[in-house]
């Protein structure tokens, strides 16, 4: 990313996290990784549990290892053999992390879910859901966001998890009702009832597809 890049992200983050704190959800602002990291950590307090839902961001700004190597205890769904069990562990969370397969820079955050695990968590049940956003995500209104999950990172999700689905073949969404969708559920997130519920880390970088 060359200098003038930055800045016009640095911008664009102003404004999103603007829409963000409007929403009742707090927006942070880092300027790389390592930012984001020291925020998410000041987020999460020692000894909390934590899980997530498929957010390579978190894994990309080295979260993901700091909480399992530290003292905090991680709820890692790869290491139970009752996939269900994790997850309604996962519920009753301190903290949740994710991503978002997109957002608007007026704050509004859209994720697509086959599972639906990780748009359940979002929607109810952790105490405190952590976004990490690269500024990749950010779209102008919620149509070009859709349009952003639907198809840059839909068919990249599908083809890593090698999953049959239209997209995972021609690169764009064909709206399909495939079993293998990773659409079954899309969450707008707008608003948060519960203020300090919802913390979005927006970093001045390239993350997640
Ligand atoms: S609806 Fe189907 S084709 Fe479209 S992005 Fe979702 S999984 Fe891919």
């Amino acid at each position: 990313m060359n200098e003038n890049e930055f800045k016009r992200n640095e911008l664009l983050a102003k404004k999103t996290i603007k829409g963000i704190n409007s929403r009742n959800m707090t927006g942070h602002y880092a300027k790389d990784k390592k930012e984001a990291l020291d925020i998410a950590l000041s987020l999460i307090p020692e000894g909390a549990s934590v899980t997530m839902g498929g957010c390579t961001s978190a894994r990309e700004i080295g979260l993901v290892d700091t909480l399992k190597s530290g003292n905090y205890n991680f709820i890692d769904r790869d290491n139970y053999e009752d996939k269900r069990q994790a997850m309604l562990f996962g519920y009753d969370a301190d903290v949740f992390l994710s991503s978002a397969n997109a957002m608007t820079d007026d704050g509004v955050i859209i994720n697509i879910d086959g599972n639906s695990n990780r748009v359940s968590a979002i929607a109810q049940g952790p105490k405190k859901v952590i976004f990490i956003v690269g500024m990749n995500k950010v779209c102008s209104d919620v149509d070009a966001a859709m349009k952003r999950a639907r198809n840059v990172a839909a068919p990249i999700n599908a083809q890593r998890f090698n999953l049959d689905t239209p997209c995972s073949k021609t690169g764009s969404c064909m709206n399909c009702k495939s079993p293998d969708t990773i659409c079954c559920q899309i969450l707008i997130t707008r608003y948060s009832r519960h203020a300090d519920r919802i913390h979005v880390i927006l970093v001045n970088d390239d993350l997640g597809f």
